[in-house]
């Protein structure tokens, strides 16, 4: 089955439907969603998005905060497009229904409240109290369906991207393959630019705040059409995930800290006092970190946030989703510490972009979290990536609406490849898909998590290798199936992580090895870049 349109964007996060907004008085809009439209990273997003607002902070110390976070490999470009833009982009986010936190306190009552969070020298977090990315994607979906020249694909997974030759025999994407999973089939959706969006890719570890959808499909997919990807052995480790048996991936954000709650060992130790200038406030990589080294240490299985210094009322206030989640739990946050562990946050990394967002491959661009822009570098400062999400996919609708005539003409002189792969339905022997899962998740847990070592990521590379050859040849043999495409995918962008961390023999920002405790600036001030072949 062949759908068309103008722009197919791959992914209904603030990324995806920031650019799909963008571009709809242009031409048509199909955005093709894994799951339902509303399940993404955005959606869960607590603490907010960074921007100058207040008269006492200044674009300036905004984008100093971003490369000191970055130890050295932020692109120092990107970083001013997205701090300066950052006014512009909250009011952009408003224009479309959005509605943020106001502090009442301020002449009018009607200015923006403004949080802080750890590594922001001022308040610049931009919030719709702990609930910021449901907030957003809401104001962003209804827009959206009122938007005539958007459709959206609920259901629809990307397998692969459809490349072809166009005029002069030029290789360009041409749209892409994607599994319809209500309707057992494989759709191929055809169009003159197409977009990732797909977010991050959390689920590569057995710990993560990230959704189930966060399984890296946008990097794996870009990969596999010949698109380099950079800097993949930068994983953040969220410090505060809610520690808890029957519940996974529920955030503690980081605004919690900034409003002055402190994190002690379970025989209530200060575990940053000393660590670091900023104490609880260090950058996130910092605290991840020094939770990493207690509980190693101690052998305790989480850490506790403890809240005593923070009245309850703000708590209720400025919480309200926080609080109301761990009443649920049994756990009362105004009057106990909340157990907490380091879990896998945020891909750094990611598909090679230059400013506008397009990849190496014509016609084909990526925005969000999935798109490696530079702004981050080694280490992103919280809050920046909501910002990053607006600014970029904006910047790529322009570029992506100017050249739209041409890719069209590229497009009508493509060869249009239907699918030709395997029929959808279930994978006879499940048990392997479930087997595999679990062993990429643990060894990429255990061996390339926030503490690395040479020798645990030779292993891991050794490991890694066979199940990558095991699952090629499952996706060739058996029907395409969501949790075998996932697989596949989680199973590759390991391996793109794993061979990363090994080319990068030094330390930095996310990166800790312990063989090479040290920076290196003479070697290693440059991104990592995998285009195909071995990293360099
Ligand atoms: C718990 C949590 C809290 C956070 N808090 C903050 C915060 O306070 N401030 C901040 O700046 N950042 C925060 N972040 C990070 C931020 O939310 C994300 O980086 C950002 O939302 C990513 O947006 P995105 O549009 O790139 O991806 P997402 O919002 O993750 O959207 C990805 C979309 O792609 C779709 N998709 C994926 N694969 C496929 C496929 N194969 N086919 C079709 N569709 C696909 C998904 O279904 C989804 O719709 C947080 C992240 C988490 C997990």
């Amino acid at each position: 089955m062949i759908e068309r349109a103008d722009f197919t964007v791959v992914g209904s996060g603030i990324a995806g439907l920031t650019f799909a907004l963008s571009v709809a008085d242009r031409g048509s809009v199909i955005v093709i969603t894994k799951k339902d439209d509303a399940e993404s990273a955005t959606n869960m997003a607590q603490g907010g998005i960074a921007a100058v607002m207040a008269g006492s902070d200044s674009f300036d110390r905004h984008i100093e905060d971003t490369l000191a976070a970055g130890v050295g490999l932020c692109r120092r470009e990107a970083v001013e497009i997205a701090v300066r833009s950052g006014p512009e982009a909250v009011r952009r986010l408003m224009d479309w229904g959005a509605r943020f936190s106001t502090d009442a306190s301020s002449p009018g009552g009607s200015s923006l409240a403004l949080g802080r969070e750890g590594g922001h020298s001022e308040r610049r977090i931009v919030h719709a109290q702990d609930m910021t990315g449901r907030e957003i994607e809401r104001a962003l979906l209804s827009a959206v369906e009122a938007n005539p020249n958007i459709s959206v694909l609920e259901d629809h997974i990307g397998i692969e991207l459809v490349v072809a030759g166009g005029r002069a025999g030029r290789r360009g994407c041409a749209g892409v393959h994607a599994l319809d999973v209500r309707g057992g089939a494989v759709v191929t959706v055809l169009s003159a630019v197409t977009v990732l969006a797909t977010g991050g890719c959390g689920k590569v570890y057995l710990y993560t705040t990230n959704p189930d959808i966060a399984s890296g499909d946008g990097v794996a997919m870009a990969f596999r059409a010949g698109v380099p990807v950079r800097n993949m052995e930068f994983v953040q480790f969220h410090p505060t995930c809610l520690y808890h048996p029957e519940v996974k991936s529920f955030l503690i954000s980081e605004a919690v800290r900034g409003e002055g709650a402190v994190l002690r060992s379970l025989s209530g130790r200060r575990i940053m006092r000393g660590v670091h200038p900023r104490e609880d406030l260090a950058p996130r990589d910092v605290v991840a970190r020094a939770i990493d080294k207690t509980m190693k240490t101690t052998g305790d299985k989480h850490v506790n946030l403890d809240l005593s210094a923070v009245a309850p009322g703000r708590i209720r206030s400025r919480f309200p989703n926080i609080y109301e989640r761990l009443i649920e739990l049994g756990i009362d946050m105004t009057a106990a510490p909340i157990p907490v562990v380091p879990a896998a946050h945020y891909l750094c990394g990611g598909i090679a972009v230059d400013l506008e967002c397009r990849t190496a491959l014509p016609g084909l661009y990526a925005v969000g979290e999935v798109a490696h822009t530079g702004m981050h570098g080694a280490n992103r400062l919280a809050s920046n990536s909501l910002l990053e999400a607006v600014v970029f996919s904006e910047r790529a609708a322009g570029a992506a609406a100017a050249e739209l005539d041409d890719r069209r003409s590229e497009l009508a002189a493509a060869s249009s490849p239907e699918w030709s792969g395997n029929r959808p339905g279930p994978v006879p022997e499940g048990v392997l898909i479930d087997y595999n899962w679990d062993i990429v998740r643990r060894l990429m847990w255990d061996y390339v998590g926030i503490g690395r070592t040479r020798r645990r990521l030779e292993l891991a590379q050794a490991r890694i290798s066979p199940i990558l050859s095991e699952v090629t040849d499952y996706f060739l043999r058996y029907p395409v199936n969501r949790d075998l495409l996932e697989l596949r995918n989680i199973a590759l962008v390991g391996d793109l992580i794993i061979r990363s961390a090994l080319w990068r023999e030094e330390s930095r920002g996310l990166h800790y090895v312990e063989d090479y405790p040290e920076r290196d600036d003479e070697h290693y001030l440059r991104d990592t870049v995998i285009d195909g072949g071995v990293p360099q």
